[in-house]
C-alpha cells in the first residue's frame, strides 16, 4: 500500500490518547503501528494513574462507610487490612484492562512494537529495544508520549521514603505519618486512600486553597470533611527542604501556620506533571516543544510539521485521559482524510475524593473574573431524598447560565458520584440547553441526578417541592 513506508500511521505511546488513536486509525483502514516503551499497554492512566487510584479509592470508601455504619444500627468489627492482597486486587483490575487492550490491538491488526521511540527525521524513527534497534519509516505520526511527575528542584525522588504517585500506588507500606506535598486532585486522592488505610495524613499546599481550578464553595464540603480527619492541612506553605534518612523524612516548611520543621515516615510529592517531550529527539523531525515542554498543535492536532500530529498530556492542559482519547480519535480521522477537528466546548474535571468534586465549562469564579453576565442556580443535596438515604447531606449542585442567551455555560457538583453526574451537564452545554430543557427532562426519582434537574428548575422558576 504504502511504498517506502512501513505504515500509514505510527503512534508513539500507548496511553489513552495513543491506543485510541491507533484503534481509530486501524478502523479507518490505515496500516497502523503502536510503539510503547513499557510491556503493558494503557499508559499512565491504566497502569499508574486513573484506574489503580480509583480501585484503591473504592477500598477507601468501603472502609470509611463501614466505620460509620454504627450510626445506622449496624456495627462492623475493626477491619483487617491485608495490603498485599489489596495491591493484588488492584493489579488484577489493571491487568484486565491492559490485557484487553492487547486483544483489541490484535483484532485490528495494529502492530505493537515495544521499545523507546526517537525521531531520526520527519518520516523516520528508531525504536530502541532490548536486542538492538528497529527503524520505522512512516507516512504519518501521532505523538502521544504523555507526561511524568515533576519533583521540585533539589528533591530526591529516588529515595525510598519519598514517593511520586506511581510509588504511592504500589502501597509498599502504610506509613504511620504521611506528608502529601500538593493539594491538587492527585495529592488529595492519594491522601484519601492512605488515610482510610490508617495513615495520619498532613497536606501541604503552596496556594491559599486546595484544588485550585474548582470553585471554593464546591471544595468547602470536602475541606470540612477532611479537616477533622487529617492531622494537618497547611495552605500558603512551601516545602523548603526534605531530608530523608533510613527511618523517615525531616521536612522544613515555610508558611504562616506551619511549623518550621516536621517529621514524617514518608512523603508523597504530587505537585504536577511535565510532558515527555524531551525523550523523543523532536528536533530530528523538525519539531520543538514550547517553554513549558508542550508540543503545540492546531485544531486538527497537527504540529507545525503537518503530517505529524500530537495529542494528550504532551500537548497541554487539561492533562486528562478523556481529553487525550478524544484528541486521539480526531487525529486519526484527520489523517484518514475526514473533516474532523477538535471543537469540544468543554472538558469535565473530576476529583474522586470523598465527597467527589466535579466541574465543567465556566466556573463561577472564572465567570466573575472575566466579567461575564451570568446567573447561578443551586440545589443543596440536604433536600435530595437519595442523598439523605445514602446518609449524606453535604453535597451541592450548581449551574451557571448565560444571561443574554439563557444557555447553560457551566456547572459544578460536590457530593458522592459527582463525577458520574457531571456528564449530564457536559451534554447540556454541548447541546446548548437552556434551563427549561433540563427542567422539563423527567429525571428518575429518587436519584442524585434530580439535583441537576432541580437546580435547572430553580433557574427556570418552576421549582416546587424539595424531597
Ligand atoms: P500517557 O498515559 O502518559 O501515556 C504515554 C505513554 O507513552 C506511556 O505509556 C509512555 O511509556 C509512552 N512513551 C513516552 N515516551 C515514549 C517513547 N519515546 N517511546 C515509546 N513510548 C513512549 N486522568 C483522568 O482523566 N481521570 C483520572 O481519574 C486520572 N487520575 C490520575 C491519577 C494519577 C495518580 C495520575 C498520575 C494521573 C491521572 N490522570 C487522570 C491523568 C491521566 O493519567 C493522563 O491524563 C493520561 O494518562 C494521558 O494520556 P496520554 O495518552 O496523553 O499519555
Amino acid at each position: 500500500t504504502i511504498g517506502e513506508y512501513d505504515c500509514d500511521v505510527v503512534v508513539i505511546g500507548a496511553g489513552p490518547g495513543g491506543y485510541t488513536a491507533a484503534f481509530r486509525a486501524a478502523d479507518l483502514g490505515l496500516k497502523t503501528m503502536l510503539i510503547e516503551y513499557y510491556p503493558s499497554l494503557g499508559g499512565v492512566c491504566l497502569n499508574v494513574g486513573c484506574i489503580p487510584s480509583k480501585a484503591l479509592l473504592h477500598a477507601a470508601k468501603v472502609l470509611d462507610e463501614a466505620s460509620h455504619f454504627s450510626d445506622l444500627g449496624i456495627t462492623f468489627g475493626k477491619p483487617k487490612i491485608d495490603v498485599p492482597r489489596l495491591v493484588e486486587w488492584k493489579s488484577k483490575v489493571v491487568g484486565r484492562l491492559t490485557g484487553g487492550l492487547r486483544g483489541l490491538a490484535k483484532q485490528r491488526q495494529v502492530e505493537v512494537v515495544q521499545g523507546r521511540a526517537d525521531f531520526l527525521g520527519p518520516h523516520a524513527l528508531t525504536v530502541q529495544q532490548a536486542g538492538g534497534s528497529r527503524r520505522i519509516q512512516f507516512n504519518h505520526c501521532i505523538i502521544a508520549a504523555g507526561s511524568r511527575p515533576v519533583a521540585p528542584p533539589g528533591f530526591d525522588l529516588n529515595h525510598p521514603r519519598i514517593m511520586d504517585s506511581t510509588d504511592a500506588l504500589e502501597l509498599e507500606e502504610v506509613p504511620k505519618r504521611l506528608l502529601v506535598v500538593g493539594g491538587g486532585i492527585i495529592g488529595l486522592e492519594m491522601a484519601t486512600v492512605y488515610e482510610a488505610l490508617g495513615s495520619q495524613v498532613t497536606v501541604v499546599e503552596l496556594a491559599d486553597r486546595l484544588m485550585v481550578g474548582a470553585d471554593a464553595d464546591l471544595v468547602k464540603p470536602l475541606l470540612k470533611r477532611i479537616k477533622g480527619r487529617y492531622e494537618n492541612i497547611y495552605l500558603n506553605t512551601r516545602v523548603a527542604e526534605l531530608q530523608p534518612d533510613d527511618r523517615g523524612v525531616t521536612v522544613r516548611l515555610e508558611g504562616k501556620d506551619a511549623p518550621d520543621e516536621a517529621r514524617f515516615d514518608r512523603v508523597l510529592i504530587a505537585i504536577g506533571r511535565r510532558p515527555n517531550s524531551d525523550n523523543l529527539n523532536l528536533a530530528a523531525a523538525g519539531l520543538e516543544a514550547n517553554a513549558q515542554g508542550f508540543i503545540e498543535v492546531d485544531e486538527f492536532l497537527r504540529t507545525r510539521v503537518p503530517h505529524i500530529h500530537a495529542i494528550g498530556d504532551i500537548v497541554g492542559q487539561p492533562m486528562l485521559a478523556h481529553k487525550a482519547a478524544h484528541e486521539g480519535k480526531i487525529a486519526a480521522e484527520v489523517i484518514a482524510g475526514h473533516k474532523s477537528a477538535f471543537d469540544a466546548r468543554v472538558i469535565p474535571s473530576v476529583a474522586y475524593t470523598d465527597p467527589e468534586v466535579a466541574w465543567v465549562g465556566v466556573t463561577e469564579e472564572q465567570a466573575k473574573r472575566e466579567g461575564l453576565a451570568f446567573s447561578k442556580a443551586q440545589f443543596p443535596w440536604a433536600a435530595n431524598g437519595r442523598s439523605l438515604s445514602l446518609d449524606r447531606d453535604d453535597g451541592a449542585t450548581k449551574l451557571l447560565f448565560d444571561k443574554a442567551t439563557g444557555r447553560i455555560i457551566g456547572g459544578g457538583i460536590v457530593g458522592p458520584n459527582a463525577g458520574d453526574l457531571i456528564a449530564e451537564i457536559a451534554l447540556a452545554i454541548e447541546m446548548g440547553c437552556e434551563a427549561e430543557d433540563i427542567a422539563l427532562t423527567v429525571h428518575p426519582h429518587p436519584t442524585l441526578s434530580e439535583t441537576v434537574a432541580m437546580a435547572a428548575e430553580a433557574e427556570a422558576g418552576t421549582l416546587t417541592d424539595l424531597y
